[in-house]
């Protein structure tokens, strides 16, 4: 079995096919996988016990929201107890193929995988290595992990359901732990088309002295779309962030459809995680979805390695199948808020409609309800009757 991409989903995959003793090889085209650490890596607590993460990968952990904005508002609610963690995202990837090498898997870094394709001896793949050397490797199936690139499966056919785009930009900043510890313990975010026009900022805390602070926006064809790096750096600025030491700046592309409707597999080629749209829109999150798609499709693999002559329902049938109950019926509406929410931010009315939104939020005393809003898309907790209102179907 060839997994191409170490980010979450594929270097998961390999651990659990390499614990049922397949034999595996996890490829990524990052010479160290502790490097490029574009995600902010945060997560809800119940993710972090499910995907059985160990203590290692974790930066830092949070029991607040925070919400700053439209204009001068700020939002607040707390918990008693922890709502979620900072993944240290470079970390989390090393420790999970370290885990499927533990169990076997065999692991070749600084390899970009180019194509895929059937071949008498089974499916070839074609790589180039660092410094430009060409190898190609034979293998029962191929799962292409390399995320929103889609690297080898591609982009869904244009249609009705095409992909919406985000793209993020996140600074690593080193600050004196009298200025950190007001961000230590909370998830902040900045709303409004004051802070992000189409977006929104974000202040995560990961180790002592460390914040990652970012903006998100989502992409409209149809309009200028200025560089985000300035967006980003006025809005450290206006949080009286600015002055500090960046240790680290990094972003990348968030890019899903709504529906999830695009193939999964071609013949023995199988897509995973971001690669097929387990990436949510809403909050720019998608390690734990992209977790939940290798932990489904790993025992649909054994099986269809164990019984060929099942693979077509197995790979085929079942594991999209599973993956869209596994995300739930609430994933596309909160594609489509997002869409809605985010493209929409462009002026005074929509920061009305923003606050709107935000105010109805404000009765709910706990910062569990909003998690389980933001996290849990459990929009019917606002009220069904506002659901129309917040879809924008009336
Ligand atoms: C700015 C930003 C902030 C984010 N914040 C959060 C957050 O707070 N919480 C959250 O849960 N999610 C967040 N996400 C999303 C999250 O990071 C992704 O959903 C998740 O990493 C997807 O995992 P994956 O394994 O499918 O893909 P990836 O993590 O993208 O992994 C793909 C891997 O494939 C490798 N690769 C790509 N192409 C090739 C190729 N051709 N050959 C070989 N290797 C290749 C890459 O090097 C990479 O290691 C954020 C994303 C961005 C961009």
């Amino acid at each position: 079995m060839l997994v191409v991409g170490a980010g979450p989903a594929g270097a998961d995959l390999a651990r659990r096919l390499a614990r049922s003793q397949v034999e595996v090889l996890l490829v990524d085209r990052l010479a160290d996988l502790r490097t490029g650490a574009f995600s902010s890596a945060a997560l809800p607590w119940a993710a972090l016990e499910r995907l059985e993460l160990p203590a290692e990968v974790v930066a830092s952990r949070w029991s607040h929201w925070q919400l700053f904005g439209p204009g001068d508002q700020r939002r607040h609610w707390a918990s008693g107890g922890p709502l979620g963690v900072v993944l240290e995202f470079g970390a989390l990837r090393q420790w999970l193929a370290q885990e499927a090498g533990r169990w076997g898997s065999d692991l070749l870094l600084g390899a970009t995988a180019h194509r895929s394709e059937a071949a008498p001896e089974g499916m070839r793949t074609h790589l180039r290595l660092v410094g430009g050397r060409p190898i190609e490797v034979i293998s029962d199936w191929v799962v292409d992990a390399t995320g929103q690139e889609r690297g080898l499966i591609g982009d869904p056919a244009p249609g009705p359901d095409p992909l919406v785009e985000g793209l993020g930009v996140e600074w690593l900043l080193e600050l004196p732990l009298e200025r950190w510890e007001p961000w230590a313990d909370r998830l902040s975010f900045c709303l409004g088309s004051a802070w992000v026009p189409q977006g929104y900022g974000w202040v995560f805390p990961m180790q002592r002295g460390r914040l990652k602070v970012g903006v998100c926006r989502l992409l409209d064809p149809a309009r200028p779309q200025p560089p985000l790096g300035a967006l980003l750096a006025s809005l450290i600025e206006r949080l009286g962030l600015g002055e500090h030491r960046v240790l680290d700046r990094h972003g990348g592309l968030i890019r899903s459809t709504i529906g999830r409707k695009e193939p999964h597999r071609r013949g023995r080629l199988i897509g995973l995680g971001d690669a097929i749209s387990t990436a949510n829109l809403l909050g720019g999150e998608g390690i734990r979805h992209a977790m939940t798609s290798s932990q489904l499709l790993a025992p649909l693999l054994c099986q269809a390695l164990r019984q060929p002559s099942l693979a077509d329902r197995l790979i085929g049938a079942s594991y999209p199948r599973r993956l869209r109950q596994a995300l739930g019926w609430r994933w596309g509406l909160s594609g489509r808020l997002a869409r809605r929410t985010w493209l929409g931010l462009r002026g005074p009315q929509a920061d009305q409609r923003l606050d709107g939104l935000l105010r109805g939020l404000e009765h709910k005393k706990r910062a569990e309800d909003l998690s389980a809003l933001l996290f849990d898309y459990r929009f019917e907790r606002y009220g069904l009757r506002a659901l129309p209102d917040l879809l924008g179907w009336r």
